[in-house]
């Protein structure tokens, strides 16, 4: 089947085209390499350099398509914050460009939607914000899932996946990456956020399967919870690193100006239940094999 894959050369999408490939699909990737790199899609692939707003370019990259991966957003709470407006416009329009094509298709969202709810996450928990403008990406994602959910596209709403080629503003990367070079590892606040962290190779089996199954939104994350503290103890068992870790308070975490609109989430937890139902109980990467991984690259 041939599938576009919209923003597929960022590192979600660079794994996703690999599994297609090994299902025999014929992917097409549209991306306008904001954040994505051309090395991240394999030569012989085709591939449409266009921003994803662009109707036009768009309606072409999608010819003989059955189905549609959205992928292309800004990404990242910080990004937003830098550039309100742009990304907020971006994110909204280029899902709206995306479903205007009238091609089945899977939005990506994000667990930042449940905003600052600690309970076990079930889709229909509640989305807990507050004033601070960190929730702007959160609000914008979700716009995102009301205009896909009217057209009958499926949601995903992905908890922290992790592995080679991530970029290392996030936590696992930015602590594997540290590790590997023994340099000292920086914990925020007291370090008893919890989060799941999902094989990116997991995740984008499941993507695989969950296009031919029904259903409008599905949590995708992990089922083994770890602290961030404990993320850094494990990192740095697995890879024999000689890091040491510190605690940063979150005043001097984050970027000049970005300590009054930005908080953190607590505890990040999915539940799985419907998921596992959808696409049958998944054996997941052991967290120490996705860290030698991204190490290894
Ligand atoms: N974090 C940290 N040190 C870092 C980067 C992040 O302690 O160098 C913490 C951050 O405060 C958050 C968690 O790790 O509680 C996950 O952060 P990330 O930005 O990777 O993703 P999030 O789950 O917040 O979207």
């Amino acid at each position: 089947m041939k599938i576009l894959i919209t923003g597929g050369a960022g590192f979600i999408g660079s794994h996703l085209i690999q599994r297609l490939v090994t299902q025999r699909h014929e992917p097409v990737v549209l991306d306008n390499l904001s954040t994505g790199h051309k090395e991240n899609v394999p030569n012989g692939i085709e591939f449409h350099v266009e921003d994803c707003r662009n109707v036009k370019a768009l309606k072409n990259a999608s010819k003989g398509c059955e189905f549609v991966y959205h992928l292309a957003s800004t990404v990242g709470v910080e990004k937003v914050l830098g550039n309100p407006r742009e990304c907020i416009e971006n994110i909204i329009e280029s899902t709206h460009a995306a479903l205007s094509l009238g091609i089945p298709g899977m939005d990506f969202s994000t667990s930042e939607v449940y905003g600052k709810n600690t309970k076990i996450l079930t889709e229909d928990s509640e989305l807990v914000y507050s004033s601070k403008a960190r929730w702007s990406y959160a609000a914008s994602k979700l716009i995102g899932e009301w205009l896909v959910k009217s057209e009958g596209w499926k949601t995903v709403r992905l908890f922290n996946i992790v592995g080679p080629k991530q970029n290392l503003g996030y936590v696992f990367s930015n602590f594997v990456n540290r590790a590997a070079n023994n340099e000292t590892i920086t914990v925020y606040g007291t370090g008893d956020q919890v989060r799941t962290f999902t094989d990116v190779r997991d995740a984008v089996n499941i993507f695989d399967t969950l296009r031919s199954v029904d259903f409008d939104v599905v949590n995708v994350g992990g089922t083994h919870t770890t602290t961030v503290k404990e993320l850094a103890n494990t990192v740095i068992g697995t890879l024999n690193s000689n890091s040491n870790v510190v605690s940063v308070p979150y005043s001097k975490a984050y970027a000049k100006g970005f300590e009054d609109v930005f908080e953190d989430c607590l505890v990040r937890i999915p539940d799985l239940t419907r998921l596992h139902a959808l696409v049958g109980a998944y054996k997941y990467t052991p967290l120490e094999n996705t860290i030698r991984d991204t190490a290894a690259v």
